[in-house]
């Protein structure tokens, strides 16, 4: 019979740091020559792609 995995309880999977694990990130927007900062934009996490995983190695 095939062994099973023991589960934890607890998920295994550690949250991405940049974007806390929302997927998501805050950034500044910033606009005309000066780059003025306008306000703030949610974009998706560069590091996790969205998924709020923090990558595996
Ligand atoms: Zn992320």
């Amino acid at each position: 019979m095939p062994a099973k995995k023991p589960r934890t309880g607890k998920s295994a999977v550690p949250k991405c740091k940049p974007c806390k694990g929302t997927g998501e990130v805050s950034r500044t927007v910033r606009v005309g020559r000066k780059h003025r900062p306008v306000g703030e934009q949610t974009g998706m996490c560069l590091s996790c792609f969205g998924t709020g995983h923090a990558p595996t190695e």
